[in-house]
């Protein structure tokens, strides 16, 4: 059939490694990326992605267009369809999973927590199911956060701090992502990376998030609001471009050791690994809105006001020195520079230019 045909074409793979990999949440901002760069350097790719309304589904569809463009087949489904998932399975045995697809957003949770059991539970122990069950298991990196420092305030953030804080549910599901692969790490034997991503952005961004609205508020001359601590303090982010990201999350896949155990049953310990991915300097919010402001040649109408219980901690800054050494990871764009990109692509995009990256 010609949706078989697609999904070998799409997993076809060029490059010296070898390397077929399975892309969920493809269609969403870091999928998008880390499939076309992999795409790029020749690997076979496929995406899988819903489609879901959470943010403006015309650009994922944007994303979608891209992405095929570069070779990359994206099937709509969703990582909780068993049958999907082992047809794919069985078409293309993938090497690789890159595991992105979740229920981002933290405020959202607070409206629609069941989907973040679906997406971030239901959905990832699904895939490992699949995946510890398949011959050759694939090895699997995926999408943690870095709010699963939780109201930890002693920063930077290590990866041996404490994360049994979490300050909202999408926090709590993503903390719950790495017991969980733990747990299947050490029976059925899957080779398992998770990347704590601090605050990315860039071209093809999510609209749900500070930087994009902010942009598109101050545009329209919409007040925006900047919050600060209960005590006044700042709230700042460690804000990682996304180019910086892409890196990596390659570095993690080409690292990344064998699963041990085949048709479920384990053969000898796997690897089992988690990493930072930030940019090692925060930036506070207000500073953020300067920046847009120097850029959209535009004063921003600002609100301040008290940073809510909602779930939005006050800090985030990573310590990246164990994937520097492990990943050869070294973010190399400044906010400045990377927002300078972001608002070209975000001016292009909504004057009509949909065509590049950037
Ligand atoms: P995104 O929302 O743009 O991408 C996620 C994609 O997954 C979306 O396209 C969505 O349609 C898809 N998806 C959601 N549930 C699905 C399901 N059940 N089945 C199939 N597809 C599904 O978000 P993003 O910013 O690209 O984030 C990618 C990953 O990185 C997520 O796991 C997120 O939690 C994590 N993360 C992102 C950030 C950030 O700042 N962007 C920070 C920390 C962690």
């Amino acid at each position: 059939p010609v949706w078989e045909k697609r999904v070998r074409a799409s997993a076809r793979v060029r490059s010296r490694n070898g390397y077929a990999v399975l892309v969920t949440g493809a269609a969403g901002f870091v999928g998008t990326h880390v499939s076309a760069a992999l795409k790029r350097r020749g690997d076979g790719v496929l995406g899988i992605d819903n489609f879901n309304d959470y943010y403006d589904p015309s650009l994922k569809r944007a994303r979608q267009e891209l992405l095929e463009r570069t070779g990359v087949f994206v099937v709509e489904g969703d990582i909780n369809d068993e049958a999907l998932l082992r047809k794919l399975f069985e078409v293309v045995p993938f090497t690789h999973v890159m595991h992105l697809a979740a229920q981002a957003g933290v405020r959202y949770a607070m409206e629609n927590p069941g989907s973040y059991v679906h997406s971030n539970i239901a959905g990832f122990v699904n895939l490992l199911e699949v995946c510890k069950s398949v011959n050759p298991q694939p090895a699997i990196v995926w999408a943690s956060s870095s709010s699963v420092y939780g109201l930890n305030t002693k920063v930077p953030f290590s990866e041996r701090d404490r994360t049994d804080q979490p300050a909202s549910l999408y926090a709590a599901t993503k903390k719950a992502g790495e017991e969980i692969a733990h747990t299947y790490n050490h029976i059925y034997g899957l080779s398992l990376t998770g990347l704590r991503f601090f605050t990315v952005y860039g071209p093809w961004g999510r609209p749900d998030m500070a930087y994009f609205f902010f942009t598109r508020d101050i545009l329209k001359g919409k007040a925006i609001s900047i919050f600060e601590a209960a005590n006044h303090g700042t709230v700042a982010r460690d804000f990682t471009y996304i180019d910086d990201i892409v890196r990596g999350c390659l570095g993690a896949l080409d690292t990344a050791e064998k699963s041990t155990g085949s048709g479920g049953k384990k053969r000898g310990p796997a690897q089992l690994r988690v990493f930072n991915l930030g940019n090692t300097s925060p930036v506070p919010v207000s500073e953020l809105v300067s920046i847009l402001e120097r850029l959209l040649k535009v004063k921003a109408k600002r609100n301040i006001m008290k940073l809510p219980r909602n779930g939005d901690v006050q800090f985030t800054h990573a310590n990246i020195s164990y994937a520097q050494r492990e990943l050869g990871y070294k973010p190399t764009t400044d906010l400045q520079s990377g927002l300078k990109k972001f608002v070209r692509w975000y001016l292009n995009y909504y004057s009509g230019g949909k065509k590049a990256v950037e």
